[in-house]
């Protein structure tokens, strides 16, 4: 059985329009993999168990669960098709986890665990995060095999059940199953498209950093009226040093965190994008953030310094006190580039010159590091160009996304090249009530990835692209 490209789109065409993207997507949202509340471990060892596993068997591949290194964590699966050693072997990776359901606060007649399908868009949680690109995934896999017989290349599936929680034990269980999960490249789904209306590509992600600034300076709250004027007020000193980290339109002021890595070839490949996010996207602030870049420069080739939470005192029923404490909850999202074992070291150097040595940092030390992909990459070139291919459209090509994922455990664990096409779009509300993935980009993801997946395994793989 030989098959046709062009065969294997009409496949996935048929399985979105005929309701079987509905269906799979529909029993996976039900299952409420929450892995940040207490008591979800049975459902997420279900999702991987007995879900997913079904579903990849089916299509030849051997499934493995696999437990989390750090215990009280959710389990992984591993599936594997080897069809030949000397064919190229492609790891997709996917999270079954999804945040909590949020069930009170969706609008009326939606709810977290049913697919509701209103228009263009498919209301679920975990529809656009991560559960409905996965599973598009999958589908693709799924043509391609059904139309040639076999995939063409070596096929690893990666599924984990902690993403939402930071993907404990991530770096340990890659480390400990190398050998299991060694391949030629990542192509993975997750994340947004730049514009719901044209395929994405990006290589890499932004690491982000999570940090409190505290500053105790007494047991307790004092009298403002007999102390005023006497004790250091511990919300306005904290004020000042947040004031120095950037300046009133949030540029960045501590040194060490300005990348040195916005090259000429980074600020051609973000050249002409717009990061408007589409409809219901917030309004873009033309006067925040690093002055002499784009906006495009300064979400994906710059760092970005976020203020998440700040207290002192008791916001909720405050009395004529001088607290005795303040702090914020920070967040430093970065490019490659800066080193992310001194962004702690960095900011203490910064604040001590200051004056501001009183305050203390603190770090849970969970990091997400941040990946780069060259634009020039010959992956990402052939991926541009198969989608291309399928679509008509050249994708959106990023060297790193905005967010985080934990893409190092791919490129420095595993040491390959990422490919990531997503599935979702800026406004979908993921983490939030309300989620929903758009059916258009869902049905154009099918054939999109069926198309690569296609050319991947495709015998003279330049030859189909005619790549030089
Ligand atoms: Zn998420």
């Amino acid at each position: 059985m030989d098959g046709t490209r062009e065969g294997a789109v009409t496949r996935a065409e048929t399985y979105f329009d005929t309701g079987g993207f509905l269906a799979d997507l529909g029993r996976r949202v039900a299952i409420p993999t929450t892995s940040q509340e207490t008591g979800s471990l049975p459902a997420l060892a279900d999702y991987v168990s007995r879900e997913m596993s079904a579903a990849l068997g089916k299509l030849g591949y051997d499934c493995e669960v696999l437990p989390n290194p750090r215990s009280d964590y959710g389990p992984f699966l591993i599936a594997r098709r080897i069809e030949d050693a000397t064919r190229p072997t492609v790891l997709t990776y996917g999270h079954g986890d999804v945040i909590r359901g949020q069930d009170a606060q969706w609008r009326k007649g939606l709810s977290p665990w049913t697919i509701v399908v209103e228009g263009d868009r498919i209301y679920g949680r975990g529809t656009a995060d991560n559960k409905g690109q996965h599973t598009i995934n999958i589908a693709a896999l799924a043509s391609v095999l059904a139309e040639r017989g076999a995939l063409g290349f070596n096929s690893t599936i990666l599924i984990e059940t902690g993403e939402e929680t930071g993907s404990p034990g991530l770096a340990a269980f890659c480390s400990a199953h190398k050998a299991k999960l060694t391949a030629d490249v990542l192509i993975g789904s997750d994340g947004p498209r730049l514009d719901p209306r044209r395929p994405t590509i990006f290589g890499g992600t932004r690491g982000v950093l999570n940090f409190d600034l505290a500053l105790a300076l007494r047991e307790s709250g004092h009298h403002s009226g007999n102390w005023g004027g006497l004790l250091a007020n511990p919300g306005i000193v904290l004020a000042h040093a947040l004031a120095t980290i950037t300046d009133r339109r949030g540029q960045i002021q501590v040194p060490e965190w300005r990348p040195q890595t916005l090259t000429a070839p980074i600020r051609a490949a973000l050249a002409g994008l717009s990061v408007d996010g589409g409809e219901s996207a917030p309004a873009i602030d033309a006067d925040w953030g690093e002055v002499t870049l784009t906006p495009a420069e300064r979400v994906f080739g710059w760092n970005s310094f976020e203020v998440l939470a700040f207290k002192t005192g008791n916001p909720e029923q405050p009395v004529n006190a001088i607290p005795p404490y303040a702090s914020a909850h920070c967040q430093l999202r970065f490019v490659v580039g800066t080193e992310a074992d001194d962004i702690i070291p960095a900011l203490r150097r910064h604040l001590d010159r200051h004056g501001f040595a009183q305050i203390e940092i603190t770090s849970d030390g969970m990091i997400m590091k941040a990946t780069r992909l060259d634009p020039d990459d010959p992956w990402a070139k052939f991926a541009s160009a198969s989608i291309a291919r399928t679509t008509g459209q050249t994708p959106h090509m990023l060297p790193n996304l905005g967010g985080s994922l934990p893409n190092d455990v791919f490129t420095d664990i595993l040491g390959m090249p990422t490919i990531w096409v997503p599935h979702s779009y800026a406004a979908c509300s993921q983490h939030a009530p309300d989620e929903h993935l758009l059916a258009s980009v869902a049905r154009d993801g099918l054939r999109l990835m069926t198309g690569l997946f296609w050319d991947l395994g495709a015998r003279d793989q330049r030859a189909v692209l005619s790549l030089s």
